[in-house]
């Protein structure tokens, strides 16, 4: 039996991988502290679920619009307004099954067999394969620890070709944490707008910043911008919300109908009822957002200032999001081999960054406990010492 192409080219996920490792140690007894996981550690807030339940028991289970419910699309347009200072009318909004799969269907609309495809590293795992699966070609951009694992515009310009199609921008980033500043964005997008680069702008941890960070929407920087960029967004790390695959896009017209015409013939409209609960999220109470960003904030101050005053470790301080990515290139191992040694030894599951394209770094998600985080520190000092 031969498998299609596509199909031999991706590689499973790692991230996924190593946390079913540890889930599979704990179910047999094992204690293991994992930093694997890329959710929150939250439930859903109550009022949500609720919205839920209430849809799910008036019968409001049928198929929906393909692009989403007429209300939810109209609560996103105010949200990108409000916070984003974002005109994305509800026509421009397609809600799909998740902002992972709303990526995916963006490159599936955009890229083309040949098409090459900028991504800053370390990135997000799954934006080389959605590309690869597209029939288009990634092309790495490696960032530097001393710029704060950002992408220059200058890194930017060098890595351009008469091929280049998109270039996928995450910020706040996983795993590096990075929060590209409104300057930043202005610079790659001088760059994006003179060679006419489509721009995947992935902003699923906006409302996770901290200190007096600011998340900035690179399209709504100016008109031409706008009219480059893909604004993807979601309901799975703001309001813990990861099982119920929510997530969405804006863009403009052209590029949302063909996203629409790629939803319609492959998931159609997401789940009716868990549609109703989205909207709930965005139009209830946010004080359970900020509730969890504090906590979120405590945890970040603790892991990373620990990890930093770990001998041959470096970190950046992470200005969003919930991972800390920690150099370990001084210990002379490679990321999978450190991260395995510290997992069948140790029993702390972390990711090793080969993952996100830089081998010498590993990846601590801190979206678990804070005693969870203090004994495993404790085990991964004791192992660092060992090394
Ligand atoms: N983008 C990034 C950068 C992510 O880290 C994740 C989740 N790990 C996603 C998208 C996917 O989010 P969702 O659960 O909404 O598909």
């Amino acid at each position: 039996m031969s498998l299609a192409h596509r199909a031999t080219i991706l590689t499973p996920s790692l991230t996924l991988g190593i946390d079913s490792k540890a889930k599979a140690m704990k179910s047999e007894g094992i204690d293991v502290c994992s930093f694997a996981a890329g959710e929150p550690d939250f439930d859903t807030p109550e009022h949500i679920k609720a919205a839920c339940l209430s849809a799910l028991q008036s019968g409001f289970t049928k198929y929906t619009p393909s692009s989403g419910v007429p209300e939810l699309r109209q609560a996103i347009s105010d949200k990108f307004k409000a916070d984003n200072g974002l005109d994305y009318k509800p026509s421009q909004i397609v809600v799909s099954n998740g902002a992972k799969h709303s990526c995916l269907n963006a490159i599936l609309a955009c890229v083309d067999i040949g098409d090459e495809v900028i991504i800053p590293a370390p990135y997000w795992l799954s934006y080389p394969e959605m590309v690869r699966l597209a029939g288009g070609e990634p092309v790495i951009v490696q960032t530097k620890e001393e710029n704060g694992w950002k992408m220059t515009a200058d890194e930017f310009q060098d890595a351009m070709t008469p091929r280049t199609k998109m270039v996928i921008l995450n910020s706040p980033g996983n795993p590096t944490g990075a929060v590209y500043t409104k300057e930043e964005l202005e610079a790659i997008g001088e760059v994006a707008m003179g060679e006419d680069i489509l721009i995947l702008s992935d902003e699923i941890y906006e409302k996770l910043v901290y200190d007096d960070t600011k998340h900035v929407s690179i399209a709504s920087l100016s008109k031409e911008l706008y009219d480059l960029t893909i604004t993807v967004n979601g309901f799975s790390k703001s309001y813990a919300m990861t099982g119920w695959r929510l997530g969405y896009l804006g863009a403009p017209e052209p590029i949302v109908k063909a996203v629409d015409a790629i939803q319609s013939h492959s998931t159609s409209g997401c789940t009716s009822f868990a549609q109703k609960g989205a909207l709930a999220a965005l139009k209830g109470d946010q004080s359970p957002v900020e509730d969890m960003r504090q906590e979120f904030d405590i945890r970040r101050q603790y892991m990373a200032s620990r990890l930093a005053g770990i001998p041959k470790i470096s970190v950046v301080m992470p200005q969003g999001a919930f991972y800390v990515l920690a150099n370990i290139s001084g210990f002379g191992l490679n990321s999978t081999n450190f991260a395995d040694r510290l997992l069948s030894k140790h029993h702390v599951a972390i990711v090793p960054g080969v993952a996100f394209g830089d081998d010498r770094t590993v990846r601590f998600s801190y979206a678990t406990s804070l005693d969870i985080i203090k004994k495993g520190l404790d085990r991964f000092e004791e192992f660092c010492k060992s090394l």
